[in-house]
C-alpha cells in the first residue's frame, strides 16, 4: 500500500526549523515509499490565524523544496464536516454544552493538571437544563465515551500504545468561538483525506489518545503514527518560536542554502548548535 502522509501547520506565525523538520519527515516518509504527501492548513482558530502566515507556509515549503501533492485543504472550508461529526456524538449523548470560562476552571480547586493544561472539573456535566442561549463550548464526556468504546490501542512506529484519554478530562470538541477544536478537526480530516501515516512531533504524542477515542466513536480508521523527536536548542531546551528560534524566512534572508539545510536536517546536522532531541 502506498502511504499518505500530511503536514498540517496552523498559520499562527512563520514556520521555524522545527516545522521544517516535521514537514521534511512527513514528506520523506511518503516519497521513500512512493506515497502521497498532503498539505493541510489548520486555520480554524479565528483569533490566531492570519492569511499572511498561510502564504508564508507555501513560500517556506517551496523554498525548502518540499512540494505537496493533490489539493490543498483548508480546515476553515470544512466546518460542515466537523459539525456533522459533532452531531453524531450529540446523538450518542456523549457530548454536553459547557459555559464555563477559563477563569471558572482555573478557580476550581478540584481541577488537576493533564498533559496539556488543567483538567476540566466537570462542572457542566450532567446539568439537567443547560443554558444554550449563553456562549457555550461542547465537551466530550470522556468517561462515558471510554465505557462505550472499551480499551483502545494505536501503533507508534512498531510500539503499541494504549489510549488513556481520561488524562485530558472532558476535552472541548467545539469551542465558544470556533465550531471545532483541534482534536475533532484533525481526527475527521485525517480520515477524510485517507491519511495512512501521521508523521508529526512528539509534542502531539499524548493527544493521540484523544484522537484514537474519537476514531472509535465516529467509526473512523486509525492511521499508523510516527511521532518524531523535537529539535532542541544549544541548552537542550525545546525549540519554539516564542523562544526566539529563527524562522525559515530569517534563514532565507540570511542567504542560507535550502538544499544544504534540508540535507543537514536529514542527517541531524543542524545550524546554531541545535540538535535532535532524544525524546
Ligand atoms: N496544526 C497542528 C500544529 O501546528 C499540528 C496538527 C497535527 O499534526 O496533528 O501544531
Amino acid at each position: 500500500m502506498h502511504p499518505v502522509t500530511r503536514f498540517a501547520p496552523s498559520p499562527t506565525g512563520r514556520l521555524h526549523l522545527g516545522h521544517a523538520y516535521s514537514a521534511l519527515m512527513a514528506h520523506d516518509f511518503a516519497r521513500e515509499r512512493e506515497g502521497t504527501f498532503l498539505l493541510r492548513i489548520e486555520d480554524i482558530d479565528p483569533g490566531r490565524t492570519r492569511a499572511a502566515f498561510v502564504d508564508g507556509i507555501f513560500e517556506d515549503l517551496l523554498w525548502l523544496g518540499l512540494e505537496w501533492d493533490g489539493e490543498l485543504v483548508y480546515q476553515s472550508e470544512r466546518l460542515d464536516l466537523y459539525a456533522a461529526a459533532l452531531e453524531t456524538l450529540k446523538r450518542q449523548n456523549l457530548i454536553y454544552p459547557c459555559c464555563c470560562t477559563r477563569a471558572d476552571i482555573a478557580a476550581s480547586t478540584s481541577a488537576p493538571h493533564g498533559p496539556e493544561r488543567q483538567v476540566y472539573p466537570g462542572t457542566c456535566r450532567g446539568l439537567a437544563e443547560p443554558d444554550l442561549d449563553r456562549p457555550h463550548a461542547w465537551r466530550l464526556d470522556v468517561a462515558k465515551a471510554m465505557a462505550r468504546a472499551g480499551p483502545l490501542y494505536w501503533m507508534d512506529d512498531h510500539t503499541e500504545a494504549q489510549a488513556e484519554p481520561e488524562r485530558f478530562g472532558d476535552v472541548v470538541l467545539a469551542r465558544k468561538d470556533a465550531p471545532a477544536s483541534y482534536h475533532l478537526a484533525v481526527t475527521v480530516d485525517d480520515a477524510a483525506q485517507g491519511v495512512t501515516d501521521v508523521v508529526r512531533g512528539r509534542d502531539l504524542y499524548a493527544c493521540t489518545d484523544v484522537h484514537r477515542l474519537l476514531q472509535a466513536l465516529l467509526d473512523l480508521p486509525t492511521p499508523a503514527y510516527h511521532h518524531h523527536v523535537l529539535l532542541a536548542d544549544a541548552e537542550g531546551g525545546r525549540l519554539a518560536k516564542r523562544h526566539g528560534a529563527p524562522t525559515i524566512a530569517d534563514l532565507r534572508d540570511q542567504g542560507m542554502d535550502p538544499a544544504e539545510l534540508v540535507e543537514g536536517l536529514r542527517a541531524g546536522r543542524l545550524p546554531f548548535g541545535y540538535s535532535l532531541g532524544r525524546d
